[in-house]
């Protein structure tokens, strides 16, 4: 049967907007030393906007933006809300033809009549498509937090956008309380490295997992549990429930995709990172009752 004090403590939880699934994941909250935060949308506040965009080889700005947009007309991915948001409700897109989504790297697609390429440098490289001329302007967006999207027309560098998605106003608080409770706090990503770096010195991580494809995302658990780590992944993307079911404890953020939500071990009902910190203390504190 199921003690008293866990069923008090699930109560508990609730209390403070945390739904746990089942009994054990209290138990194995209790005994973390990990936690893994996917990035967009859980320590940054999910909605980037773009900050820049340099157009390359006699394209022009507003060809740059008017393609990336039309491009993104289907992709329900942050960054394609940043850019379509940028071109403007009014921007009369053209259609493409022949989309294909490339998961964790971008998209490729024909519009009018051109072979375009639109993502990050990995998928450019994949392509064999030049992106040296941007790389140094790249770089230097990445190493503010950016995150630069590249767009090739026909085999040939066209433009570069920078896309900014700030930090969440509680992140750094919510991390300093984690840190003082002695937990390791490790950044897991399909962005690049050097925009993860700079997002995670100014969150206060201790490390980064980066250029992660989502099929990735569960076998980076896997590879922290196999070093003898306990591990809860929190994060609301659909790419993060795999990496959801195979932590220790998935915790779910308020207001991320069901199939999040149905993964994940506890679901926080407020989209907070504070609301990780209540709901660790609850299992310690409810685990501790027990002995
Ligand atoms: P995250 O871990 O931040 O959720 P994703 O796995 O969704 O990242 O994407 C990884 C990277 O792939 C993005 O940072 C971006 O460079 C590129 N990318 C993915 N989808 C798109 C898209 N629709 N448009 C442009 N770039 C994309
Ligand atoms: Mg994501």
């Amino acid at each position: 049967a199921t003690p008293m004090s866990i069923i008090a403590g699930v109560g508990r939880a609730a209390e403070f907007g945390v739904l746990v699934r089942d009994a054990d994941a209290l138990q194995r909250a209790s005994e973390l030393d990990t936690l893994v935060f996917d990035k967009t949308g859980t320590l940054t506040k999910g909605a980037p906007q773009v900050t820049q965009i340099v157009a390359f080889n006699d394209f022009s700005e507003a060809q740059v933006l008017r393609w990336a947009a039309a491009l993104e007309q289907g992709s329900n991915h942050p960054l394609a809300k940043a850019i379509r948001d940028r071109a403007g409700e009014n921007a009369n897109l053209p259609a493409s033809d022949r989309l294909r989504t490339l998961r964790g790297l971008g998209l490729s697609a024909m519009l009018e009549g051109r072979t375009m390429l639109l993502g990050n440098a990995a998928l450019l490289a994949q392509q064999q498509t030049e992106a040296q001329q941007a790389m140094a302007l790249a770089n230097e967006q990445a190493a503010q937090g950016a995150t630069p999207v590249f767009l090739a027309v026909d085999g040939k560098l066209a433009g570069l956008l920078a896309i900014r998605d700030p930090l969440r106003a509680e992140s750094v608080a919510a991390l300093q309380r984690l840190h003082g409770l002695g937990y390791r706090l490790i950044m897991l990503t399909g962005d690049n490295e050097i925009t993860a770096q700079a997002i995670a010195r100014e969150a206060g991580l201790d490390q980064v997992i980066a250029g992660v494809l989502p099929d990735g995302k569960a076998q980076a658990i896997v590879r922290l549990q196999q070093a003898g780590h306990k591990v809860a992944m929190i994060g609301d993307g659909i790419n993060d429930a795999p990496a959801l079911a195979q932590a220790d404890v998935g915790i779910a953020m308020g207001g991320g995709s069901d199939v999040a939500i149905e993964t994940a071990a506890m679901t926080l009902m407020r989209h907070d990172l504070h609301s990780v910190v209540d709901a660790l203390a609850i299992a310690k504190a409810t685990l501790r009752n027990m002995r």
